[in-house]
């Protein structure tokens, strides 16, 4: 096991900055991932991890060794690639089993070391089957394997379920997770689906621009979003335009020029941290805590709209409210029954509870 830590990190491609001053601590057995959309640094940095780039500036350790240039057969980490990268016409046994060859390791603690894996990702069956005739997710377990049976310190996964089904990639995530757990091994995850970083992870890093967001566990990521870019990246949010309008004992008030009234803001570090006078400030709220109702609502933070549309998604009802000609908001409740369904064209009463709305500055560049 091992720790992996960044410091300073930039990769630049000619004129391209892909990673811009990176600095990531990543612990001990630790399940970490990179999120982020297309294009913003993942793949490149879980690289510098594994030594197939180096980065332009900065360096990496592992643990107190540092491995800045250290080539990638002489780290000790396990890669699981999107496309799997296994060799077709072999078989299973001799996938999986190919990093022990080039590392000389002898026939009988080869055969041991692979059989062993093999029981671990269910595919002892399989050992002599040849990769091409098996399914993807199998062949997903081949790629675990293989890079599971070198017991690396690290492993790496590079969006490694993207190219399974829906159902698949729930049985897979579980079996990704069981595996790590069972190895105890510090893993560096590489997607751009919220939802698998936000169920599988211990801590998350957004990254945006080649340049890394927020680093937290799924909870502080979703619950206390830095910016703006966090706030809409990770689940669905409502995000509207404010400038400070006063400051009372426990609240501030905001005031939303789409609304053209102010909204109170209770005054806690969650729900206001991290900005400074000069930002451009949003406000984020999330559909499930904002209430729509038909009748006339108590509370602080209530205002008036109309029912665009509702869409019915099974589990959850999502209401598109527009407000004051200019605003569309969105509220998703719970189904709690058909009796309970707004019609579109109803005047309704919407309310952004103070306690959730958090106010954040516009993520830079
Ligand atoms: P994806 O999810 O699409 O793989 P990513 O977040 O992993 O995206 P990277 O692959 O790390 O992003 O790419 C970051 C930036 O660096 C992009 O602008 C990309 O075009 C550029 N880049 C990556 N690799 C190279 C390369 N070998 N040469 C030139 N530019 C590159």
């Amino acid at each position: 096991m091992s720790t992996v830590h960044l410091s300073a990190i930039t990769k630049q491609f000619g004129k391209v900055t892909a990673v811009e001053d990176l600095d990531l601590l990543i612990k001990e057995g630790e399940f970490f991932t990179f999120l982020g959309p297309s294009g913003c640094g993942k793949t490149t940095t879980l690289r510098m991890v594994a030594g197939f780039y180096y980065p332009t500036k900065g360096v990496v350790k592992f643990n107190d060794r540092v491995m800045t240039t250290v080539p990638p057969e002489k780290r000790n980490t396990g890669m699981v690639f999107q496309n799997y990268a296994l060799f077709p016409h072999m078989t299973v046994f001799e996938n999986v089993a190919f990093g022990l060859k080039v590392r000389k390791m002898s026939k009988e603690e080869t055969k041991k070391r692979v059989e062993d894996v093999l029981r671990k990702v269910r595919l002892d069956q399989y050992a002599e089957r040849q990769v091409s005739q098996l399914s993807g997710g199998q062949q997903q377990r081949v790629a675990l394997a293989r890079a599971l049976v070198i017991e690396p310190d690290i492993l790496l996964l590079d969006e490694p379920l993207s190219n399974l089904d829906a159902r698949l990639r729930d049985e897979m995530r579980a079996e990704i997770l069981r595996l790590q757990k069972e190895y105890k091994i510090t893993t560096i995850y590489v997607t751009h689906d919220q939802v698998e970083a936000l169920t599988m992870s211990d801590r998350i890093a957004v990254f945006n621009s080649g340049k890394c967001q927020q680093v937290g566990t799924p909870t502080e990521i979703y619950n206390e979003p830095v910016n703006d870019f966090v706030a809409e990246f990770i689940g669905e949010t409502n995000l509207l335009g404010v400038s400070e309008a006063g400051l009372g004992e426990n609240h501030r008030l905001y005031h939303v020029g789409a609304l053209g009234s102010k909204v109170k803001v209770n005054n806690t570090s969650l729900n206001v941290a991290g900005y400074t006078e000069n930002d451009e400030l949003r406000l984020s709220v999330r559909p499930e805590a904002i209430e729509v109702s038909a009748q006339p609502v108590a509370g602080e933070n209530v205002f008036p709209g109309k029912v665009k549309l509702v869409q019915f998604t099974g589990a959850a009802v999502h209401t598109y409210v527009e407000m004051n000609d200019r605003l569309t908001v969105v509220g998703t409740a719970l189904n709690q029954g058909p009796s309970t369904y707004l019609k579109e064209g109803a005047e309704v009463y919407v309310r952004l509870p103070e306690d959730q709305i958090r106010i954040v500055p516009k993520a830079g560049v």
